[in-house]
């Protein structure tokens, strides 16, 4: 019978075990590639590495066994996905367990409740049998909130009664799209809304085929902008991405489509993609053609922390997309760990502006998944968020936040004020589920403590926020 940790002894997929070989790296594109062939520079081929390989890594051998054992635990629970890249180029293991990079990437106990990591630490220490530990684990991952902001029942837009597959639809402008092969990411983030999708399959929201999207589009001409996203679309192999892309670019139907946004961890965490990857040239080649059918195309990078921007091969990947007529935006979530300081901030968008990327977002951390590892209080993200851009130079200052996507819409924590004595959260909708929404300062009893907007109270005497209502029947009269 299957244990708990029958996945653990499964060490047919060592972690270097076959090296990607030696190939001789391309230089970048219009670059004298004779000249470049003479230097052999060793390309890393792409493999994933994940809570199978523990035990292969060499850099954890030497970290405390707790902190080991709680990896094997936390891992039941939450995803945990890595490659050498990020290992080894990103990642200063002389400064674990503090380095942001690997806060971001490895499992770390307080994940999780204290008593959601005794119950799993036991059947680990046990090597309990899956009949007993699986349902001990899906109710603690149904604790951690697994589909915020109502995204499966309210955003799925319908045809003809049925829920069309892979396409939702918040906000009036953009249409997210979700190709079934691109549902998987370089790093699986336990602060990001998408964890649940990574540990089981629980949230088949994604499309098989573009005719849906296709029929979508065509009939919604407000649509500007679509946004295709995952997991991380730069996952798939050129070819299969160009089978989404090329029908979008000259048909009639989509012809209102101005802007085509790819959301991707690829460029920092695999940036090989870009560059080394067998299939790289050929990305490059159809992202210029995205931009030689007129539509502007925007590459959503997350980035959290200006280390991810520091190595040759992420500059040479950025130089690549940007000489393909791309242009990077980038937004992050400030997050516990990882980036709660003005500094690092203040050094990331200058980082990204020096490079040519555009600070896009600055999130809140969501209400979902580890939480209670990331979150930051709204005051105190508020607080980075001031101190950063006072710092900046007008050309970073381009970012909006700190942003909460929540239910109703992406709510931007503006300022506190004082007015007629009460001390209060200044807020505003970057966007609404109704697009009058935005724009529009609304006013929350301050609170120091709060993380989330719906820990907040309305002030000046209010008893709702202006949008509560229309809200509560936005959600009363979606489909079930
Ligand atoms: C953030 C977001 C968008 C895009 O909003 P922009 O402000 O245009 O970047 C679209 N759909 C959903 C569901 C979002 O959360
Ligand atoms: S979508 Fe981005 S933030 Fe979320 S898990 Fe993937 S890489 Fe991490």
């Amino acid at each position: 019978m299957e244990t708990i940790d029958a996945r653990l002894l499964d060490h047919d997929e060592p972690v270097g075990a076959k090296p990607g070989g030696v190939r001789i790296a391309r230089g970048p594109k219009g670059s004298n590639v004779r000249h470049q062939s003479t230097q052999r520079v060793s390309v890393p081929r792409y493999r994933a590495i994940t809570e199978r390989h523990f035990d292969r890594i060499p850099q954890l051998a030497s970290l405390p066994s707790d902190d080991r054992f709680a990896m094997r635990v936390v891992s039941r629970v939450l995803p945990f996905r890595t490659n050498r890249y990020v290992i080894d180029e990103l990642i200063d293991w002389s400064r674990v367990p503090d380095d942001p990079i690997y806060q971001l990437t490895f499992p770390q106990s307080g994940m999780l409740g204290e008593n959601e990591f005794r119950r799993v630490a036991d059947l680990v220490s046990r090597n309990a049998l899956l009949d007993e530990a699986t349902p001990v684990i899906q109710a603690i991952r149904d604790g951690l909130n697994p589909h915020p902001a109502g995204q499966r029942e309210l955003n799925i837009p319908q045809e003809g009664g049925d829920p069309l597959a892979g396409i939702q639809h918040k906000y009036r402008e953009t249409v997210l799209f979700f190709p079934s092969r691109g549902q998987t990411c370089h790093a699986y983030c336990t602060f990001c809304f998408r964890w649940a999708q990574f540990v089981g399959n629980s949230m088949k929201i994604y499309a098989k085929q573009t005719d849906g999207l296709h029929r979508y589009l065509a009939a919604h001409p407000e649509v500007t902008d679509l946004l295709i996203t995952g997991g991380d679309p730069m996952i798939m192999r050129t070819s299969v991405l160009s089978r989404y892309l090329l029908p979008l670019l000259d048909s009639p139907e989509t012809a209102h489509l101005e802007s085509i946004r790819i959301g991707t961890k690829a460029l920092t965490f695999w940036p090989h993609r870009f560059v080394n990857d067998d299939d790289a040239d050929d990305l490059l080649r159809l992202l210029e053609k995205v931009v030689a059918s007129g539509k502007h195309l925007a590459i959503m990078a997350h980035l959290n922390h200006w280390r991810e921007l520091s190595t040759p091969v992420v500059r040479t990947a950025i130089r690549r997309l940007r000489d393909a007529g791309a242009v990077i935006r980038a937004q992050a979530p400030v997050l516990a760990h990882i980036n709660d300081e003005a500094e690092v901030w203040q050094r990331l968008w200058q980082d990204e502006v020096h490079l040519g990327i555009v600070p896009y977002y600055m999130f809140v951390e969501r209400d979902t998944g580890a939480r209670r590892y990331f979150e930051v209080p709204l005051e105190r993200t508020r607080q980075i968020y001031s101190d950063a851009i006072s710092n900046v130079s007008g050309l970073a200052r381009t970012v909006r936040g700190p942003s909460m996507s929540a239910g109703p819409g992406k709510v931007e924590v503006v300022g506190t004020q004082e007015i007629g004595g009460e001390k209060v959260f200044v807020l505003r909708f970057l966007q609404g589920r109704n697009p009058d929404w935005v724009g529009r300062p609304f006013f929350a009893q301050f609170d120091p403590e709060a993380t989330w907007l719906n820990q907040l109270k309305p002030a000046l005497g209010d008893r709702r926020f202006f949008f509560e209502d229309e809200y509560d029947a936005m959600r009363a009269s979606a489909p079930r």
